[in-house]
């Protein structure tokens, strides 16, 4: 692992399969923003470097990619039609991130591989394949053949599990995955017959059970129902990419059910433009209802610059802004110190905070005490609520993977260390006799040790 190991981090993992050497995803760290905010590719040695195949286009997969295709720029960059697509969107905004946010511990020159012109042009050499096509790699000093496959993995639009196959021995790396139906995403498709390893994401991996889509759902219009009674505003920090068309199509089918009332929905920037790109793959990518379009929603636009008379602030209304963390800078930020004063209004968190995160520091703030929020005192008399709408499998449903796939080995990653330990604990439990590993940073594992060429 070069990234991602018993964190969401930087995620990147490094395979070599008979001399073809495979990247799977380059993130961007979520916060870090010293040398750690890349993959840290240097722990490679001087292994081979043939292809990169992205799972998806959420920064902490994609957002590393213009440095490591800078430092490996003969890299072939495989990814979904629509994790391309949503690149365009993603990749100069994670440009945006580095440049306002780096410390000096970085290199500036490092800082040169985000420039637009140069993001630009990469992205003429990414290549597009379709879900479950195997396409077949060698890499330059490759021996034998490699199969790659992408899977649906039900996460967000253009989300991928990738099968490896070599020579009779075979890799599931999970992704970022889903077995259980978001409002508009359905559930992950992955293969479900034996591989030899298992790569498996742990976001959830520390929670024993979890809430269904349907009680969370309960509990938000309960939420929203007594806030707007009280001519207050409900704020929704949310990541732009998933969670904020997953929630807008899920407040519009409340609106129809009748749960909560029509109120205004605005949202606004790079959400918008992504919601664009689901509605462009609305009918030839999964989708729980095909032919559905975010669009449909009807909403009102936020003006970044004018946030203090938005009709939100008057008329009881839904802001869905990001970032979903809640970072400095970015609308949500903003609108969260608004909305702080005011004790008719309600902020409602859905999604996952770094514990070092602004969006952390409020979700755990209590009412009228005073606490640090991104460097500065204050409190609050707004209401908070926390709500779980997962686009991350459930340790359960990891487990039940686990179990159809029946792997001799099983590598978890993509979870904080309780998280990690969580999901291992509860596969030797269930698969006894599996060798499981939690990776440590740039330390190298055979994963087959009948073949001597994978070897360290
Ligand atoms: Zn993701
Ligand atoms: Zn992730």
């Amino acid at each position: 692992m070069l990234g991602g190991a018993e964190e969401i981090g930087a995620n990147c993992c490094y395979l070599n399969l008979d001399g073809t050497g495979i990247f799977i995803d380059a993130g961007l760290h979520p916060r870090d923003r010293t040398e750690k905010a890349f993959p840290a590719v240097d722990l490679i040695g001087n292994r081979e470097t043939d292809v990169l195949l992205t799972t998806h286009a959420h920064t902490d997969h994609i957002g590393g990619l213009p440095y490591v295709m800078r430092r490996f720029p003969h890299l072939r960059p495989i990814m979904t039609h629509a994790t391309r697509d949503l690149s365009h969107v993603m990749l100069p905004n994670g440009a945006r991130l580095l440049k306002t946010e780096i410390s000096d511990h970085v290199p500036k020159e490092w800082l040169e591989f985000y420039h637009r012109d140069v993001i630009e042009q990469l992205r003429y050499a990414f290549e597009a394949i379709p879900y479950g096509e195997p396409l077949t790699l060698r890499g330059y000093n490759g021996r034998s053949d490699v199969k790659a496959t992408f899977h649906w993995a039900g996460h967000i639009l253009g989300s991928a599990g990738i099968s490896l196959a070599n020579k009779g021995f075979s890799i599931l790396h999970t992704g970022d995955v889903q077995f259980d139906h978001q409002t508009v995403i359905p559930k992950a498709t992955l293969p479900r017959h034996h591989v030899d390893v298992l790569i498996t994401e742990a976001t959830n991996g520390a929670l024993e059970e979890m809430s269904t889509i349907a009680a969370e759902t309960k509990r938000l219009a309960v939420f929203i129902n007594s806030i707007s009674e009280r001519n207050g505003s409900v704020l929704i920090p949310c990541f732009a990419l998933g969670k904020m068309q997953e929630m807008l199509a899920l407040l519009y089918s409340m609106m129809r059910k009748g749960s909560i009332p029509y109120l205004p929905i605005h949202t606004g920037g790079m959400g918008t433009r992504i919601s664009k790109i689901y509605d462009q793959y609305c009918y030839s990518d999964p989708m729980r209802r095909p032919g559905f379009e975010i669009s449909d929603v009807p909403q009102e636009p936020i003006h970044r610059f004018d946030l203090d008379t938005g009709s939100y602030m008057k008329t009881p209304s839904i802001v869905l802004a990001s970032s979903g963390m809640v970072n400095p800078g970015t609308i949500s930020f903003n609108l969260a110190q608004r909305w702080m004063s005011k004790p008719r209004f309600g902020i409602a968190f859905i999604g996952f905070q770094h514990p070092s995160s602004p969006g952390y520091q409020l979700m755990n703030s209590k009412p009228k005490t005073p606490f640090d929020l991104a460097g500065t005192r204050v409190s609050r008399t707004c209401e908070i609520e926390r709500f779980r709408f997962s686009a991350h499998a459930s340790r359960e449903g990891l487990v039940s993977l686990a179990m159809d796939v029946r792997p001799s080995t099983v590598v978890v990653m993509h979870g904080e260390p309780d998280a990690c330990d969580g999901l291992a604990l509860e596969i030797r439990e269930r698969l006894p006799g599996t060798r499981i590993i939690i990776p440590r940073l740039g330390v190298p594992y055979v994963l087959d040790s009948t073949q001597e060429y994978l070897s360290v």
